[in-house]
């Protein structure tokens, strides 16, 4: 109500500036368009944003870059010699401790050069990653690698050259990856792609069905509400691949189950390599009960009016994320839910298939907070499971274990379904 008052009060005054300007009436018809979906405005931006610039040291011959997408340094200084101070800093405190830096180094020679990691928040969580093109990544090797505690710095030795060096808190997932791994979903020919909803900086939240069915029997699947949770975005693209994938199971599930994926609900935070915010300065997993912010608006709007309709049956909801380790959470045992006992079935069927992963699974983390997980729970009275891979997995075992993960929950879902007693609630029912 108030928004929309908002909405008309600025259209009117808009429309007094048509009078004045054929250009004025272009940028206000344009202006008013774009804003009809999600009026936002400068105020809306709450996070201190990082200038991204190029530092060069030309007496040293060694150049640094924060400017491109996903990028974030906040500070570059010659200590002398060839060691340099790098500033580590989030858009804003207090926040999760989960730092992200990105930047690229080169120099007019090729050099050994000392980087001394510097945090003003939160303290050095991962080793850097390492890339010559920005698309093949290796995590860099122990011996070039020491963190002094008592300052809170990390000690990076690198070998550099006039190529770019990409370096980064994980390997560089973000916009572009995602945009080009859900343009080829999307041309999948029972994928169904539409943007639900866009954020603060406009950019689309994109959202794709796959279903062989119109069947309303749903899967919620999403990732991304943290910036820089790349392990969560490798699990969701190998699980997500796997129930679009050409097996028998697979086209069994489509044709039973409509599987729902948003794979990047803060495309504003990857953009500008946050550590955990949107541009609001929220942590969008406590936005589930305020929905205070476009994004989560969005998310919630189009599940909503997926798995409320008439017959609709949701089943599960899977929000991918990284922590320090694997880790299954999910609802407290005695709560009603459906499918029942799901989520301890399902890890003792990744477990019994993929022993090489172990996935810890905690019912008690969280409870009272606005996650998606308390959310899918309350809304929908299914498993709603936030998953975590470590940020230290190892990538290939993500993708094998994300893959059995898929097969099992769409072995378990289908004999739910066939289940003679299926054990469905009352909201089934027309
Ligand atoms: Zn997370």
């Amino acid at each position: 109500m108030n928004s929309n008052s908002k909405w008309f009060s600025q259209l009117a005054s808009r429309w007094r500036l048509i009078w004045f300007s054929l250009p004025g009436v272009l940028l206000t018809l344009a202006i008013v368009i774009d804003a009809k979906a999600q009026p936002i405005t400068p105020s809306d931006i709450k996070v201190r944003m990082q200038n991204r610039r190029t530092w060069s040291f030309p007496a040293a011959g060694v150049y640094f870059t924060s400017e491109f997408s996903g990028a974030r340094l906040n500070g570059c200084e010659h200590l002398g010699g060839n060691e340099f101070k790098l500033v580590i800093s989030p858009e804003n405190i207090p926040i999760n401790r989960s730092p992200w830096y990105a930047f690229k180094i080169w120099s007019d020679l090729p050099k050994t050069v000392t980087l001394r990691f510097t945090y003003t928040y939160g303290e050095p969580r991962t080793r850097p990653w390492l890339s010559h093109d920005g698309d093949q990544w290796k995590e860099i090797a122990n011996a070039d690698y020491a963190v002094e505690s008592a300052s809170r710095t990390a000690v990076v030795k690198l070998d550099v050259t006039p190529q770019p060096l990409w370096v980064a808190a994980q390997e560089m997932i973000g916009l572009k990856e995602l945009s080009v791994w859900t343009d080829a979903k999307m041309r999948l020919k029972f994928a169904r792609s539409s943007i639900i909803g866009r954020s603060i900086e406009g950019r689309p939240i994109r959202q794709l069905i796959f279903a062989e069915t119109t069947i309303p029997n749903y899967v919620f699947i999403m990732g991304r509400q943290h910036p820089p949770e790349v392990t969560g975005s490798l699990g969701l693209m190998s699980f997500v691949d796997t129930i679009t994938g050409n097996s028998r199971l697979a086209r069994q599930f489509r044709r039973e189950f409509q599987t729902v994926v948003v794979p990047l609900v803060n495309p504003d935070g990857v953009e500008h390599g946050h550590w955990r915010s949107n541009l609001g300065a929220v942590d969008l997993n406590r936005d589930w009960r305020p929905f205070a912010q476009p994004e989560t608006r969005a998310v919630r709007d189009s599940f909503l009016s997926l798995g409320e309709q008439p017959g609709a049956q949701p089943f599960l909801l899977v929000d991918f994320h990284s922590t320090h380790t694997n880790i299954f959470y999910a609802q407290p045992d005695q709560l009603p839910i459906f499918p029942a006992d799901f989520t301890r079935r399902w890890r003792a069927a990744i477990h019994e298939r993929c022993p090489e992963i172990h996935f810890r699974r905690d019912d008690s983390h969280n409870v009272g907070s606005a996650t998606s997980k308390a959310w899918g729970y309350e809304q929908f009275r299914v498993p709603a499971i936030t998953y975590e891979y470590g940020y230290d997995t190892d990538r290939k075992l993500i993708r094998q274990a994300s893959q059995v993960a898929a097969e099992e929950m769409m072995k378990l879902l289908l004999a739910e379904l066939h289940s003679p007693q299926p054990g469905r609630r009352d909201r089934q029912s027309p």
